[in-house]
Formats: C-alpha cells, sequence, structure tokens
C-alpha cells in the first residue's frame, strides 16, 4: 500500500513525499480511512510507530477543505500532549506536513514564558498542540477558547493520567464542543482512561498494532 491509495489530498501527498515517506506504517492504514471519515477513533499505540501522521493528516484534510471565514483563524483542532517534548515534536511533525497548505499551528508548553504563547495564540491559530497544564492557566484566563473545536485528539493518555493531569485534560475537554471528532490514543487502559474513553467517544473505531 502507498499513500496514493489513502484518498489523501495533493498538498499532503506532496509533503509526505518530501519527508521521504513512501508507504503507511500500519497504524496508518488502519486510522487514516476511518478518521477521513469523521469517525472517532480509539488507537492502541506506541510512539515510534507512526500515530503523530496518523491523527494529524486527517486533521490537516479536513480543516484544509473548509478555511476557517473572514481571515480568522479560531481553534479548530486541538492536540493534547503529556510532555513539552512530545509537543514540540507534534508540532514540528505537523509544520511538516501542512507546509503545502494554508493551516497554522501553534505549540503550548509549560515552563518557559508565558508571553509569547499569548501573543502567537492572539495572532489566531487552526491547530493547537499543547500541554495540559499550560493550556488550562490560558484557557482560565481568556487567552484560549475552545468553542469551535472540530477535532480533539488526546495523545498518550494513559501518560497524562501517570504525570497526574487527568483532572486538568477533564476540565479542558469540558470546553469543547460535544459534537466534535475525537482521536484517542493510549498504550494501555487502566479504569480511568476506560472511563474517559466511555464518556467521550462516540461508535469509535478501534486501531491496534
Ligand atoms: P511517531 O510514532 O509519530 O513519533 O513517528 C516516529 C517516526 O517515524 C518519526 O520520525 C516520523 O517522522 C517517522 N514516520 C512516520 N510515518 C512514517 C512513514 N509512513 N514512513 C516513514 N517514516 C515515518
Amino acid at each position: 500500500m502507498t499513500f496514493n491509495d489513502l484518498n489523501l489530498i495533493p498538498s499532503i501527498l506532496k509533503a509526505l513525499q518530501k519527508e521521504n515517506y513512501t508507504s503507511p506504517t500500519p497504524i496508518q492504514q488502519q486510522a487514516i480511512p476511518v478518521a477521513l471519515e469523521g469517525r472517532d477513533v480509539l488507537g492502541c499505540a506506541q510512539t515510534g510507530t507512526g500515530k503523530t501522521a496518523a491523527f494529524s493528516l486527517p486533521i490537516i484534510q479536513r480543516l484544509s477543505a473548509a478555511p476557517a471565514a473572514g481571515g480568522k483563524r479560531p481553534i479548530r483542532s486541538l492536540i493534547l500532549t503529556p510532555t513539552r517534548e512530545l509537543a514540540i515534536q507534534i508540532y514540528d511533525n505537523i509544520r511538516a506536513y501542512s507546509r503545502y497548505t494554508e493551516l497554522r499551528s501553534v505549540v503550548i508548553v509549560g515552563g518557559v514564558s508565558q508571553t509569547p504563547q499569548e501573543r502567537e495564540l492572539q495572532r489566531g491559530t487552526d491547530i493547537l498542540i499543547a500541554t495540559p497544564g499550560r493550556l488550562l492557566d490560558l484557557i482560565n484566563q481568556k487567552h484560549v477558547s475552545l468553542d469551535v473545536v472540530e477535532v480533539l485528539v488526546l495523545d498518550e493518555a494513559d501518560r497524562m493520567l501517570d504525570m497526574g493531569f487527568i483532572r486538568d485534560v477533564q476540565k479542558i475537554i469540558a470546553r469543547t464542543p460535544a459534537k466534535k471528532q475525537t482521536l484517542f490514543f493510549s498504550a494501555t487502559m487502566p479504569p480511568e482512561i476506560a472511563d474517559l474513553v466511555d464518556s467521550l467517544l462516540v461508535d469509535p473505531a478501534k486501531v491496534e498494532i
């Protein structure tokens, strides 16, 4: 199978070519078609499997099909991930995969000055990649609105639980619209994560490698 078999738009295919990706990994083969249909996805996959492109490419395709109206860029996709390193990796990958689109992405992590992040958010962004703690601070200070989020990604949900972020994650999810697409990834399924899956996902397609 090649990426050409996955119904991806030319601007994404061109970016994948530039990255020298030839064929989709197993998680990408399974997740991309169902995510492109708009279904919720429950993915069991570790970092290193190509998980980032599995959730990012369908988001890029969906958002570039219907650009934000009026030049404004409300956040239409939110990606939550446990660590600063993962957030920056995801941001770098999404920037590469969306290089031939008009989409803008911003990354928000803790442990660095907040003011430049406020300025980046002020400019607007289609896609926001964030760790939970700093994002919740920015939401509470009204620097972020999640009112029109269409696609939510929870990356490494079990690690967010282990790191004590689950309450923050729940508060952030409560700020997003009820009607949305959710792409949920967790390597393990402890009871708290299973509960979150039950409350959040609607008839998810299960992908596992
Ligand atoms: P991830 O699991 O998303 O962190 O991806 C692991 C690594 O594999 C990253 O360096 C990606 O750039 C790379 N990668 C992801 N998908 C592919 C692919 N289809 N072909 C080649 N490399 C890939």
